[in-house]
């Protein structure tokens, strides 16, 4: 669609402003990537490194596309607005892709192997627990899977998903310290992190290799806090913990 005109390519790599500007932005890709290493704190106050990261790496590359194609798309070149036009697309790619496209992929995957429930117990227990946390209750799913999982959707719809292995394997009062973690996720939006950090690692190859467990552990001890607090005791998430684990250990030893 947009022609890369080779003759242009030379033309390109000789304008000492447009090689600039692939060094800045390359360079800021990796300056915040490193940030994202090293800076402390919590993973929320980070994602728009995450963005800025990924918006710059991508960047240069919509550049050179559009600046040796200006003619073909405008019919004078203009940098000016070849420019403006890229950060348009990337900024509008960028917003589309991770804040619509991939979340309803996700959601739409785990409806498609669930239940919504609209009764029983598991749907009584978040709609309790939500107006104790003055949350919206929302949609529960049961997942059709056996394997004991939990999950929390907080951005497009929000709900909540415990398969039909967790709910055969624990016991009420346990099966209520996961959903009250699970509200918590909700309600600190932190799908939006695990999200950010899916995003970072399926689009740049820098970020690769790199773990965020810290982060991720950050949001699941806020969850765990909230449950031990609502419960009052640490009981039931402990045994819940500790169930699942010994269900994955032997699964494994199998
Ligand atoms: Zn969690």
């Amino acid at each position: 669609m947009i022609e890369v005109c080779t003759s242009c390519m030379a033309h390109f790599f000789l304008d000492p402003v447009k090689v600039g500007i692939i060094l800045v932005s390359f360079t800021v890709s990796i300056a915040s990537l490193l940030f994202l290493i090293w800076k402390k704190g919590s993973f929320e106050k980070k994602i728009p490194l995450i963005y800025l990261h990924l918006f710059a790496l991508i960047f240069p590359f919509l550049f050179y596309m559009f600046a040796t194609g200006c003619e073909f798309l405008f019919r004078s070149c203009s940098t000016t607005r070849s420019l403006l036009t890229i950060i348009m697309i990337v900024v509008l790619t960028t917003i589309i892709a991770t804040s619509i496209i991939a979340p309803i992929l996700f959601f739409v995957k785990y409806v498609r192997k669930s239940n919504r429930l609209s009764r029983g117990l598991l749907h009584e227990m978040a709609a309790r627990k939500s107006l104790l946390l003055g949350i919206k209750k929302p949609h529960v799913y049961l997942l059709n899977d056996a394997e004991p999982t939990a999950f929390a959707f907080s951005k497009f719809k929000k709900s909540i998903f415990i398969s039909a292995g967790l709910a055969d394997l624990l016991s009420k009062k346990e099966l209520e310290a996961v959903v009250i973690h699970e509200l918590a996720h909700i309600r600190n939006d932190s799908s939006m992190v695990k999200f950010s950090t899916f995003m970072l690692k399926a689009l740049s190859p820098f970020a690769t290799f790199m773990t965020f467990h810290d982060e991720l552990n950050h949001e699941e001890r806020k969850a765990d806090a909230l449950a031990v607090k609502v419960q009052g005791t640490r009981r039931y998430l402990k045994s819940a913990k500790m169930k699942i684990e010994d269900f994955y250990r032997k699964k494994e030893e199998l």
